[in-house]
């Protein structure tokens, strides 16, 4: 399968890592947004959130419960904000499912 973040969990290209688990990686976005801005994926290839079932759940509460951990780990004391685009009018160009975490400034509402 021709997935970049699938190649990024396989190691097959490199990230700047954060965290790693059995479930999940995080690594910092090639293309920050913010002066800190995180990609929190699953292991498992899932191509969005359109494409979750109810067996996921468990997977997708650790990844908020891992994006909530970073951002303490981090520091983003002032607040944060977790992204997760779905679809082509999501804006998602990557189709493996990932949180945005994003953090180190004030952020807009409603976004772009
Ligand atoms: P989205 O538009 O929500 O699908 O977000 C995809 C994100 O992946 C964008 O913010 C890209 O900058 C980021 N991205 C794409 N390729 C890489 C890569 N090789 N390493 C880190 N981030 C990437």
């Amino acid at each position: 399968m021709d997935c970049i973040f699938c190649k990024i969990v396989d190691g097959a290209i490199p990230a700047r890592k954060e965290y790693e688990d059995g479930l999940c990686l995080a690594f910092h976005d090639v293309n920050p947004q913010a002066p800190t801005h995180l990609l929190v994926i699953p292991r498992q290839h899932l191509v969005s959130l359109a494409h979750v079932e109810p067996e996921h759940a468990a997977l997708l509460g650790h990844l908020m419960q891992v994006s909530a951990d970073l951002a303490k780990k981090l520091g983003l004391t002032n607040g944060f904000r977790v992204v997760l685009n779905s679809g082509a009018d999501g804006g998602q160009t990557v189709d493996h499912l990932h949180v945005h975490l994003l953090g180190g400034r004030a952020m807009h509402w409603p976004p772009g």
